[in-house]
C-alpha cells in the first residue's frame, strides 16, 4: 500500500493520497486547489493513475481541487449526497465502499459538522475530515451544521470503532499529524467526560469568526471545484513550491499553529529587534539538511529576514533540502513593523543588513568620485567597481558585501545564545 499525508499551509488541511501498490491505482482524500500541481507531480513521480478524488464534505476555508484533478487526471470526483453538491460524479451514501485496485474504503455518514460530512474507513486508518479532529471537532455554527448531530456521529459511530484505528483528521493547527480512537476517546477536549448537554453547550458558545474564504469556497465547492487553470501536461513540473504569506497571515498562523518562524538574519539584527517566538538562524549558517533531520520534512517552516531578500533564498534552500511546507513572509520584519504588529528587542540597536550595505556602498562611491577629482583618477576606479558590484548584486541577488558585513563583529550575537527550535 501507498499512503501519504500532505499538508496545505495556508488553509493548514491535510490532505490523503492512498495507493494500491500492485494496481497503481490511487485514491485522494480532500485536496486543496492550490496544491493540485503538486499532487498531480507526486501521481506522476510514483506512477499512480488517480481513480478517485473523494472529499468528506463541502469545505468552507479552502476550494476543493477536485476539478483541477478530474481535468489532469480523469478521476472521478465524488461527496455525499447529503451535502447536495452539483458538479461531482459520484454521490455517496452511508455504507457505500470505494474501490480501487484490490483496496476499499467504507464510507461512514457522519453529519454534524455539516449534513453532508462523512468519514472513510480503510483498513485501519479513519479519515475524518473535521468531524473528529485531534483533541476537538469541527464547528457546527453554519452551513446546517448540528451540534446534536455531531455529538452523535461521533459518540455513537465514531468511538465504537476500534480504538486501534488510526485518526487522521481534515485539518491541525497544532502540528499533530495523527491519533487513535482510543486517544480520542481518552483525551478529546470536546467530548472526554463531558454529558451531551456540556458538550451542545461549548459547541453554542465557541464565537469563532467566520473562515475568511467561506464566500468563495462554499459556492465554488458545491459546483465541484470551482474552475481551475490547466495544469501543465508535462510530467516533471519542476518548479520548487514555496508558499507566501503577508505578516498578518503569519501572525494567525503562528497562533493557531505553532509554526517555525525562522529569521535568518544575522544575531545583530535578530537582537535589535525580532518577532516573538522566531528562531535565529543566520542565513550564512543555515544547514538545511541538519534542520530537515531535527524537525522532520513535514513541520510547517516560514522564512523571515529584514525585506524578503534573504529569506527568498533561505526558503528556496529549505524547500530543496526535502521541507514539504515552506512558507516565506513577504516584506520580513519590514511589513510585520508596517503592519503594527508586535516585536521584541533586545537592547541592542543594530542597523539592518540591507541599510549597512547601501550606507557603505554609497560612502564608497562618494569616496572615490571625490578621490578620483582631488587626489589620483584611481579613485574613479573604486567608485566603478562598487556600482558593478551593486549591479551584480541586483542581477543575481548575490551580494558579496552582505556576505562580508554579516560576519563583522557588531553583527554577531553578543549573547551567543539562540532560539531552540523544537520538533513540530
Ligand atoms: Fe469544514
Amino acid at each position: 500500500m501507498i499512503f501519504k499525508q500532505l499538508f496545505d499551509p495556508s488553509s493548514s488541511t491535510y490532505t490523503y493520497l492512498l495507493a494500491d501498490d500492485a494496481s497503481h491505482e490511487a485514491v485522494i482524500i480532500d485536496p486543496v486547489i492550490e496544491q493540485a500541481e503538486r499532487d498531480v507531480r507526486l501521481l506522476r513521480e510514483q506512477g499512480l493513475k488517480l481513480k478517485y478524488s473523494l472529499e468528506t464534505h463541502v469545505h468552507a476555508d479552502h476550494v476543493t481541487g477536485a476539478r483541477a484533478l478530474k481535468q489532469a487526471t480523469g478521476a472521478q470526483t465524488a461527496v455525499a449526497r447529503d451535502c447536495h453538491a452539483d458538479g461531482y460524479d459520484r454521490l455517496l451514501s452511508d455504507g457505500d465502499v470505494i474501490l480501487f485496485g484490490s483496496e476499499e474504503i467504507l464510507v461512514i455518514a457522519t453529519p454534524g459538522h455539516t449534513p453532508g460530512s462523512v468519514c472513510y474507513l480503510w483498513r485501519d486508518r479513519l479519515f475524518t475530515g473535521d468531524t473528529l479532529l485531534i483533541s476537538g471537532c469541527g464547528r457546527t455554527d453554519f452551513q446546517n451544521g448540528s451540534a446534536e448531530a455531531l455529538w452523535e456521529s461521533v459518540t455513537g459511530k465514531l468511538f465504537r470503532l476500534d480504538e486501534q484505528v488510526l485518526v487522521y483528521p481534515g485539518h491541525d493547527y497544532k502540528g499533530r499529524h495523527v491519533s487513535t480512537i482510543g486517544e480520542e476517546k481518552q483525551f478529546n477536549a470536546r467530548f472526554t467526560g463531558k454529558t451531551r448537554e456540556e458538550f451542545l453547550s461549548i459547541m453554542a458558545n465557541l464565537n469563532l469568526a467566520m473562515p475568511k474564504r467561506i464566500h468563495e469556497a462554499v459556492p465554488a465547492n458545491l459546483e465541484g471545484g470551482g474552475s481551475p487553470a490547466p495544469i501543465a501536461a508535462s510530467a516533471q513540473p519542476a518548479a520548487v513550491e514555496i508558499s507566501n504569506v503577508s505578516p498578518r497571515q503569519l501572525a494567525d498562523k503562528a497562533r493557531e499553529a505553532g509554526a517555525q518562524l525562522i529569521d535568518v538574519r544575522t544575531p545583530g539584527e535578530f537582537e535589535t529587534l525580532r518577532i516573538p517566538g522566531s528562531a535565529n538562524i543566520p542565513l550564512d549558517r543555515l544547514e538545511p539538511a541538519a534542520l530537515l533531520a531535527r524537525l522532520g520534512p513535514h513541520a510547517p517552516v516560514y522564512c523571515v529576514c529584514q525585506t524578503g531578500t534573504r529569506s527568498q533564498i533561505a526558503a528556496r534552500l529549505l524547500r530543496e533540502a526535502g521541507f514539504q511546507h515552506v512558507v516565506h513572509v513577504d516584506g520580513g520584519t519590514n511589513a510585520w513593523l508596517a503592519a503594527g504588529l508586535p516585536v521584541e528587542r533586545g537592547g541592542r540597536n543594530v542597523m539592518p543588513l540591507d541599510r549597512q550595505v547601501r550606507t557603505a556602498a554609497g560612502t564608497l562611491v562618494v569616496l572615490g568620485t571625490l578621490a578620483g577629482a582631488a587626489l589620483h583618477p584611481a579613485g574613479y576606479a573604486v567608485a566603478a567597481l562598487v556600482g558593478l558590484g551593486l549591479t551584480y548584486a541586483g542581477l543575481t541577488d548575490r551580494c558579496g558585501m552582505t556576505l562580508l558585513f554579516s560576519k563583522l563583529p557588531w553583527n554577531q550575537s553578543k549573547s551567543g545564545a539562540r532560539l531552540p527550535l523544537a520538533r513540530g
